[in-house]
């Protein structure tokens, strides 16, 4: 069923697990990260960045596709435009109906982060569609900043943050970093920083840049209070290692067995994610009937950037 990131993560607090947040942008992804969430009957979310949706994954075509294949399943999936940066591709995924929203404007300082957050939520808020919002900034794993402790979500500033900004989940940076993390590198986790904002909150809590930190930390961080685990890299690496190996194996092979047979490989590595979160199985927390649905109000759009 479509549904918001907020029912899902809500239950996820409440009963202390984690949900994966997948990347996904065609048809083998997509179907894959929902395959694997019917599998192990968990709620999944889906991300589509910004890039993806200019390179390839054009909302009109992504959005009713994502919707059509939530509806037949019984999994809570939702969908949120990953790092929005841009108020034109906030304003339209917004029209476009995906169910949720992620605003990142963590490179800028607090009162402009707040700021720019929180007109993202008066517009989404106002038909249902709840927003996280960053805090401290997940950096770049190719250049290790993702380490620099001073790009660290600072615990004071956290409350600050929610109450002026109203978001329903929090994305904190804590030792991860997007990308791919260089050969034989594992990246060191500052738990007690989740656990400290996990005590001053019920807002559920996203860690970024998961790919490549390895099950060991995924687990630790979930026990530690994160409620969103977010993989992108890892699903695509596994997809192009699949085809790379195929296609060694038979040059020949046919392009739509390629497809069929990639989109089993995301299936089977979406799988193994979810079971990390501890989300296998809570599907059945949520009522059978909820359906997501929002209209927009144009008005809301008005005064772009
Ligand atoms: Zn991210």
């Amino acid at each position: 069923m479509y549904c918001d990131m907020k029912t899902i993560l809500d239950d996820a607090v409440k009963n202390h697990y984690a949900v994966l947040a997948g990347g996904a942008f065609n048809l083998e992804t997509i179907r894959g990260l929902i395959g694997a969430a019917d599998a192990e009957q968990a709620p999944v979310l889906i991300l589509v960045g910004q890039n993806m949706i200019k390179r390839h994954a054009h909302t009109e075509v992504v959005a009713p596709m994502i919707r059509q294949l939530a509806s037949e399943t019984n999994v809570p999936v939702a969908v949120l435009l990953d790092h929005g940066r841009d108020w034109d591709m906030i304003t339209q995924t917004f029209r476009a109906g995906f169910s949720s929203m992620m605003v990142d404007a963590s490179a800028y300082p607090m009162a402009e982060n707040i700021a720019r957050t929180r007109r993202v939520v008066e517009l989404c808020h106002a038909q249902g569609v709840p927003v996280e919002g960053e805090l401290g900034h997940v950096g770049m794993a190719a250049t290790l900043d993702g380490c620099d402790e001073s790009m660290y979500t600072r615990p004071e500033e956290v409350l600050e943050f929610l109450q002026a900004t109203h978001v329903d989940c929090l994305a904190i940076a804590c030792g991860t970093a997007h990308g791919k993390y260089p050969e034989g590198f594992v990246p060191t986790l500052n738990f007690d920083l989740i656990r400290k904002v996990r005590a001053l909150t019920s807002v559920p809590l996203a860690l970024h840049g998961t790919s490549g930190a390895g099950d060991e930390n995924i687990r630790k961080a979930v026990e530690a209070g994160i409620n969103k685990v977010n993989v992108a890299t890892e699903i695509f690496c596994a997809c192009r290692d699949y085809a790379k190996k195929r296609l060694e194996e038979e040059p020949e092979v046919e392009y739509l067995q390629l497809c069929v047979e990639i989109e089993r490989r995301c299936k089977e590595t979406c799988r193994h994610f979810i079971r990390l979160t501890g989300s296998s199985g809570k599907a059945a927390n949520f009522s059978p009937r909820y359906d997501f649905t929002h209209s927009v109000d144009r008005s809301l759009l008005d005064g772009a950037e």
